[in-house]
């Protein structure tokens, strides 16, 4: 294997895209995550500009030379002769044919060679052919702007996240996050006891000139300004809130001038009940400012851990090296059947697919909407979510915690305090957090008739 082999192996490939020029992918066809106006003007960061961001601890991340020769074997071919990798003999593998059904008759087969691949170790960034799929995917549907960037296959983005994280923060730094925002999130960031900065929200999500009147008040102070702003841009978790357009350019545009990254995780972009087509944070991203955290958990499954990150180069690759210590890479099975799935599927049955989970949770939060006007009208307070799978409601009550454990536990009714959203759990919290997702349309009513109830039992007292 040749010196410019190993250069591209450690440069990663770029994903690359032009706006309008897309030509064999209709968005209509799935939904669209791009803006026709022009994405900021904006200068783009430098290799240089991103070693300020990388934390001391990734800094500190190297290569092993045994992933980077399985890397060169995938791409020399099945041909070489290797007494270079430390694997699996193919031969101990049990399992001779996989075939799995969707529900619409599409099918998943994997047996010999396929099979065989599919069991065995693959590079740190994915299998490749679902690399190269996704590379493809997220450029059709984001057309970013024409900057270097790469996919990272990981196990749901919960493993992005966690990487992003170990990425960029420093132990003690500030970090910019929405005032209520992702639990997960939250329990990433806690062994760093980071200064977290929450950004309050209205029923529209982030309100930008908060976040830059705090911005500029950290600068003024001559405070550390934080490195990345951990974003949940659609369907927030917990406000289902949907971010506008505005607001998005708007928060890129501070990204640039104050100097910071934006770590979009977008879980529910295709739970969006606006019908308003909205821009992702990396269909704006002129300066290579975005690491875009993508899952299909919501609307394929949860148990494929399919998900991937996108990011420029220089990030990408401290992600992979993270990666490679942490797992070496995301479950090669679960990998080949997605990929399989989105060949066999096309771009017209995944748009199938998709469209059918946004039906299944709009209905079900619209059904939760009626129930708890018809319920919980005087006893509480709530915007219908614009997108996810969440109600935050907030209650006449200084705190929920004992309401959630005592009252709605007895009667039979599981909630989530609001606290669990909250950085600071230990703070008390009058609001709810409902997930709709799981339940029944028929066992709505009930649901929120148990939660009237709740609530009146624990105003009585
Ligand atoms: N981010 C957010 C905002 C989420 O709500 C969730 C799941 N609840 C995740 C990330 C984790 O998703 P995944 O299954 O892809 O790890």
């Amino acid at each position: 294997p040749s010196a410019k082999l190993l250069k591209n192996v450690l440069e990663g490939h770029t994903l690359h895209s032009v706006r309008g020029v897309s030509q064999s992918f209709n968005y209509e066809d799935i939904f669209k995550f791009y803006s026709d106006a022009p994405a900021p003007a904006a200068t783009p960061l430098t290799d240089r500009d991103y070693e300020r961001f990388i934390s001391k601890r990734s800094a500190l991340r190297q290569p092993g030379l045994t992933r980077q020769i399985t890397q060169l074997s995938y791409q020399a071919g099945r041909d070489a002769v290797s007494l270079a990798e430390g694997m699996a003999s193919s031969a101990v593998f049990p399992f001779t044919h996989l075939r799995l059904e969707t529900s619409g008759g599409a099918e998943v087969t994997l047996e010999g060679e396929k099979l065989r691949a599919a069991l065995q170790y693959v590079p740190t960034q994915g299998l490749p052919d679902l690399v190269s799929h996704l590379r493809q995917l997220t450029s059709d549907l984001h057309r970013p702007p024409p900057l270097p960037r790469d996919v990272l296959v990981t196990s749901g983005s919960q493993s992005g996240l966690y990487m992003a994280v170990d990425l960029l923060l420093e132990p003690g730094a500030p970090v910019l996050v929405q005032e209520h925002s992702y639990t997960g999130f939250y329990s990433v960031l806690k062994p760093y006891q980071p200064e977290v900065i929450g950004i309050p929200e209205d029923h529209h999500g982030v309100i930008p000139e908060i976040l830059e009147s705090v911005l500029e008040e950290r600068l003024c102070k001559g405070q550390l300004m934080p490195k990345f702003f951990y974003l949940v841009p659609t369907g927030s978790n917990p406000t289902g809130t949907v971010l506008p357009e505005g607001r998005r350019r708007k928060i890129y545009e501070l990204a640039c001038r104050y100097d910071f990254l934006i770590l979009e995780d977008d879980p529910y972009m295709f739970v969006n009940y606006t019908d308003q087509p909205v821009p992702s944070f990396l269909s704006l991203d002129s300066a290579g400012r975005v690491i875009r955290l993508d899952s299909l958990s919501k609307v394929l499954s949860p148990g494929l851990r399919a998900a991937w990150a996108t990011a420029p180069p220089a990030l990408l690759q401290r992600l992979q090296l993270h990666q490679e210590a942490h797992c070496l890479h995301s479950c090669t099975l679960a990998m080949a059947i997605l990929l399989q799935l989105l060949q066999t599927w096309g771009r017209a049955g995944l748009a199938t697919q998709l469209r059918g989970a946004r039906a299944l949770y709009r209905a079900r939060r619209d059904a939760l909407a009626a129930a708890l006007r018809a319920h919980c009208a005087h006893l509480a307070h709530w915007h219908v979510p614009e997108g996810g799978m969440f109600f935050w409601v907030r209650l006449n009550v200084e705190d929920v915690r004992d309401m959630v454990f005592k009252t709605a536990f007895e009667k039979g009714l599981m909630l989530v305090p609001g606290q669990a959203c909250n950085y600071d759990t230990s703070a008390p919290s009058p609001h709810l957090r409902l997930a709709f997702s799981k339940v029944k349309l028929e066992d709505m009513d009930t649901a929120a008739r148990l939660l009237a109830d709740v609530i009146r039992t624990e105003q009585a007292k």
